[in-house]
């Protein structure tokens, strides 16, 4: 039986509304609208603070009419009617042209609630065009019943240009007056313990409370009920994939080699992530982990140990890097650490869109007879002309460049599915792990190999300390001096155009974004320029570059016949140079703490101790300073995660990487509700493990199927 939440809209509220709302809120059915909640709640009593109302947004607010004026206009035929509204203290007009009829209704001492744009008009702050509803004046209402009204929440909805705030809420309010009693997708015995509400007095509270506790009472409902089923769809994705049948894979001969010949002692960490994979791929279902490290903390060596046991029984291996350089890169330590003997067997193979015709037949070929056990390339792995003998395990490195549409491709190669490992070097917290990657399992690794030089971290701030521009490149070749090489990033190339890898940041800072940013085309020459760099080999790298030529330069540098790399963040990945000591990042607010901390990542890889200098013009006490000294006070990358979790805006963490439009999240916020969700994790994942269909929880089963409706449908609009 279809339940009410799934009526359209057209059909409860009839189609001018219906489409209205579909159009402008991306609404369309009445489960979507009953979704659609309050941002926040005004009263009738109090009045909206007037003096703190953004410019040039649309504003909800509560005021009082306090005068009104009809003016004739001069130029043209016709009249002004302006009315002042007040909060109080502060003031603002509203003009409606040729509307004089209004005075009758805008009345001194009528309150109501107004909507529009706030703008300023010489002094004035205005309305243009408000829509507005009024209180009505109820002046006999005495007492108790006066109080009462006065108190009364109002909610008030996220609203556009074209749908005010009162016209969800009287939509919503149409709805829940036809509303039958819906079934509780959380389980009775979990409500009755946790003092929740059921499902239909919450919406009914959150929408129409009487007393500000209402709306208390049922946010608490829905935002348990939010992490609740989101966790179980997560699970019942996760058990899902489990109950395909893949191929166990066992480490044997080839394994043992490897091992043997290895010049180092694993570490406790990789030793222990190795006893997980290696006990997901020994298992009939195939394996869907996420291992995440600090960059340099050996997880390529860990996925290497997971390829050789996957040979060992027959199969193939294929990596995944984000781009050509790092691909190539990868192929070149495997072959490297797998020594000339073991790489020689294995036939580790690069495929990527850069080969010729003729090597890339070869390549292809070598992937299609199974001859190489090894295959490394970029995202043209998942073309359809790629063809595996016998795929046994994907290794996807930086989880964050690919979506889950393309794991998805990958997984339909094999002709079992194979084994899926995702490597990642940011650092997850665990909650938003549990939030966007709640079908994998997540392994960590925390230690660095022994004998790691350390980074020491400078913030260099231009805002009080113009003068140590200058030092910054003594430092650099004090370093140089040393026959050690340096990075300087830019956050942009410069030439006019921004950089197509924008840093994470909207850039959004103190002095409005008019002071110029630092450009990669700029600074090669000031550093070439500078005295005491003269006659060093300086480059420039950047994502405008044909792609051969961004390889050459990094093979070079990677040989040390370039000092010094003026770049983007291009660099920013997985780029192992040991001899690299030395990186200053310039105006490094620009950047995201992520991306800072993946960016220090590329120094201090050899035996050489690291120094990365954070260069920033950003005031002390701005956010934009704050996120680059957070940085700079720590190398401890989940300490960072969480720092940046806190410093971003939510929606930041999840837009990536939910589907599309909406962020299916409402009420719940992964940091302030971390032990929320774990808690919901808990609950969720002993009732499916005691009832995997949801026999049991028809109406919990139902809700599942219809959110994976909507990422079915979200996942066609894309295509
Ligand atoms: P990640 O992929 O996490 O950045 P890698 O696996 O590429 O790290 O390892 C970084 C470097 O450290 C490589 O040169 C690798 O050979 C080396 N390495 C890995 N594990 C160890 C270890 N246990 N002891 C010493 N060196 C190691
Ligand atoms: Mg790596």
């Amino acid at each position: 039986m279809a339940s009410p939440l799934d009526t359209k809209l057209s059909t409860a509220l009839g189609g001018r509304t219906g489409s209205s709302f579909e159009r402008n809120l991306g609404l369309r059915t009445v489960g979507d609208l009953l979704a659609y909640y309050p941002r926040r709640y005004a009263k009738h009593g109090e009045l909206s603070d007037i003096e703190t109302l953004p410019l040039d947004e649309n504003v909800t607010i509560v005021a009082e009419v306090v005068g009104v004026q009809e003016r004739k206009m001069r130029q043209r035929r016709g009249s002004i009617l302006e009315v002042i509204i007040t909060d109080g203290r502060g003031r603002l007009s509203l003009t409606f042209f040729n509307q004089a009829w209004r005075q009758n209704e805008l009345r001194p001492g009528v309150r109501g609630i107004f909507a529009g744009k706030v703008t300023r008009y010489r002094s004035d702050l205005q309305l243009t065009h408000p829509a507005y509803e009024l209180f009505p004046l109820d002046e006999d209402a005495a007492g108790e019943r006066a109080r009462k009204w006065a108190e009364t929440p109002i909610p008030i909805y996220p609203a556009t240009a074209s749908v005010a705030s009162w016209q969800i809420q009287n939509a919503v309010g149409v709805v829940l007056d036809t509303l039958p009693e819906l079934d509780d997708p959380v389980p009775a015995s979990i409500r009755s313990e946790r003092r929740m509400v059921s499902y239909s007095r919450a919406l009914e509270l959150i929408h129409r409370p009487q007393k500000d506790a209402d709306f208390g009472v049922a946010r608490a409902t829905l935002r348990f009920q939010e992490a609740f089923v989101l966790q179980a769809a997560l699970l019942q994705q996760r058990a899902r994939l489990r109950a395909v049948t893949a191929t166990p894979r066992v480490p044997g001969a080839l394994a043992a080699e490897f091992e043997t010949a290895l010049p180092f002692e694993l570490t406790d960490d990789q030793r222990a992530v190795g006893e997980q994979i290696a006990a997901d791929l020994a298992a009939s279902a195939p394996m869907n982990r996420l291992v995440q490290g600090e960059v340099g903390s050996g997880k390529t060596l860990v996925a290497l140990r997971a390829m050789l046991a996957v040979a060992d029984s027959g199969g193939q291996s294929a990596l995944l890097a984000p781009t050509e350089v790092l691909a190539a890169q990868h192929l070149r330590s495997i072959v490297r650490t797998l020594g000339p003997d073991l790489a020689a067997r294995l036939r580790p193979t690069l495929l990527t869109g850069q080969l010729s015709t003729a090597e890339r037949k070869k390549a292809l070929l070598a992937a299609v007879s199974g001859s190489a056990r090894i295959v490394v390339g970029t995202h043209a792995l998942l073309g359809d002309n790629v063809g595996f003998y016998d795929l046994g395990l994907v290794v996807v490195d930086e989880q964050h460049r690919f979506g889950v549409d393309q794991r998805e491709a990958l997984r339909l190669k094999g002709a079992t599915p194979p084994h899926v490992l995702v490597l990642t070097a940011t650092p997850i917290p665990r909650t938003v792990a549990m939030t966007v990657f709640g079908d994998l399992d997540v392994s960590t690794i925390t230690q660095l190999p022994a004998g790691r030089s350390p980074i020491a971290s400078h913030v260099v701030p231009l805002a009080e300390r113009p003068g140590w521009v200058n030092r910054i490149w003594e430092r650099l070749a004090e370093e140089l001096d040393q026959r050690r090489q340096g990075f300087v990033v830019c956050p942009s190339i410069g030439g006019g155009t921004p950089e197509d890898e924008q840093p994470e940041t909207d850039g959004a800072d103190a002095d409005g974004g008019a002071e110029r940013i630092a450009s990669v085309l700029e600074m090669v020459d000031v550093v070439r320029g500078h005295p005491l760099l003269v006659g060093r080999r300086i480059e420039a790298l950047h994502g405008r570059l044909p792609s051969d030529e961004k390889d050459r330069l990094m093979r070079e540098f990677a040989a040390g016949r370039i000092d010094v790399l003026v770049s983007t963040t291009v660099i920013e990945v997985g780029v192992d140079v040991p001899n690299a000591s030395t990186m200053v990042v310039l105006d490094a607010d620009r950047f995201g703490v992520s991306q800072l901390h993946q960016l220090r990542g590329r120094v201090g890889r050899g035996s050489v101790p690291g120094l990365c200098l954070f260069v920033t013009r950003a005031e002390a006490g701005t956010l934009a300073r704050e996120r680059v000294e957070a940085v700079a006070s720590t190398l401890d990358g989940f300490e960072l995660a969480q720092k940046d979790l806190e410093l971003r805006q939510e929606g930041d963490v999840l837009g990536s990487t939910q589907s599309g439009r909406r962020s299916s999240l409402r009420l719940l916020r992964v940091v302030k509700d971390a032990a929320l969700i774990s808690e919901a994790r808990d609950l969720a994942a002993t009732l499916i493990e005691d009832d995997p269909d949801l026999t049991r929880t028809p109406a919990l089963a139902e809700t599942l199927a219809r959110r994976l409706d909507e990422s079915e449908r979200d996942f066609l609009a894309k295509s």
